[in-house]
């Protein structure tokens, strides 16, 4: 269902009323957690003003320890939709697990299914039948074949509404948090008609690398971009490393609108 042999035109998802895929560069930015009301309001109403229009946070969050911040959960999810209702941006947020899928689904605008859970097929499965749009991230170590038998998963389940996100893999540099792989975006664009987001924050693990990786992934092709972004990361919860500032996040819309109309 996901390969471009059975569907010749491109898919566009439409997410709470904004499309990912065809012509115009969606861009996805917002803080890793939803930490507080005013934390996110003011990350959110920043992004906005910049030009995003989606806002990303995660309300459960897969920690790689057990002792790290795992998301406010329901609370965090009653606050991602106020604020995005109040600045008019529709929500992306992860589900983590098949039993919170019917309430993540009638709270969030599309579904994230994380790089941890790539390869949970009875969490494929359910998300694939919540009737949401779905994002789903390259897993850590996962080939691309994996990654779009993952998606035939919630296609096969009934949902044709499913982008694919290049999140960085594993490699044996360990400079970068995860190594993006840029060669995925042209690769699979070919091989599948489902659009292609690149998230460069979790894919270099450093700020200062995200707003050439971003305009990199922008020339090579990708539908979107998800990027986080922190009023204050050096005070983040989670991946304040990686967060851009409001003003980087800012400069960095002012110059992907020329890469993008070149491509
Ligand atoms: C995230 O988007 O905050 C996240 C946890 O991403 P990933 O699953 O790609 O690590
Ligand atoms: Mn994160």
């Amino acid at each position: 269902l996901v390969s471009r042999e059975l569907q010749a035109h491109d898919t566009v998802v439409d997410v709470g009323g904004v499309s990912i895929g065809g012509d115009r560069l969606a861009v996805i930015a917002g803080p890793c957690a939803v930490e507080s009301p005013e934390q996110l309001h003011e990350t959110a109403a920043a992004v906005k003003a910049a030009g995003a229009t989606l806002l990303r946070a995660g309300a459960y969050k897969p920690r790689t320890s057990p002792y790290g911040f795992a998301g406010h959960g329901i609370e965090g999810l009653k606050v991602l939709r106020e604020v995005g209702d109040d600045l008019g941006l529709p929500i992306v947020t992860e589900v983590m697990d098949t039993a919170d899928v019917a309430h993540v689904a009638e709270a969030a605008d599309c579904l994230q299914i994380g790089a941890r859970n790539m390869q949970n097929y009875a969490l494929l499965r359910a998300v694939g039948a919540a009737g949401r749009p779905v994002l789903l991230k390259r897993g850590l170590s996962a080939t691309i074949q994996e990654w779009l038998l993952a998606a035939e998963y919630l296609m096969a389940a009934g949902n044709p509404n499913v982008i694919l996100c290049e999140r960085g893999i594993r490699t044996f540099e360990p400079a970068t948090r995860n190594t993006l792989d840029l060669n995925a975006v042209p690769y699979v664009k070919g091989k599948t008609h489902l659009p292609v987001v690149v998230d460069p924050s979790h894919g270099t693990g450093a700020r200062d690398l995200v707003p050439a990786m971003s305009l990199a992934a922008v020339a090579a092709g990708a539908d979107g971009l998800m990027i986080e972004v922190h009023r204050d990361p050096s005070r983040a919860w989670s991946d304040g490393a990686q967060s851009l500032y409001p003003a980087q996040f800012e400069q960095l819309m002012g110059s992907i609108g020329a890469v993008a109309a070149a491509v």
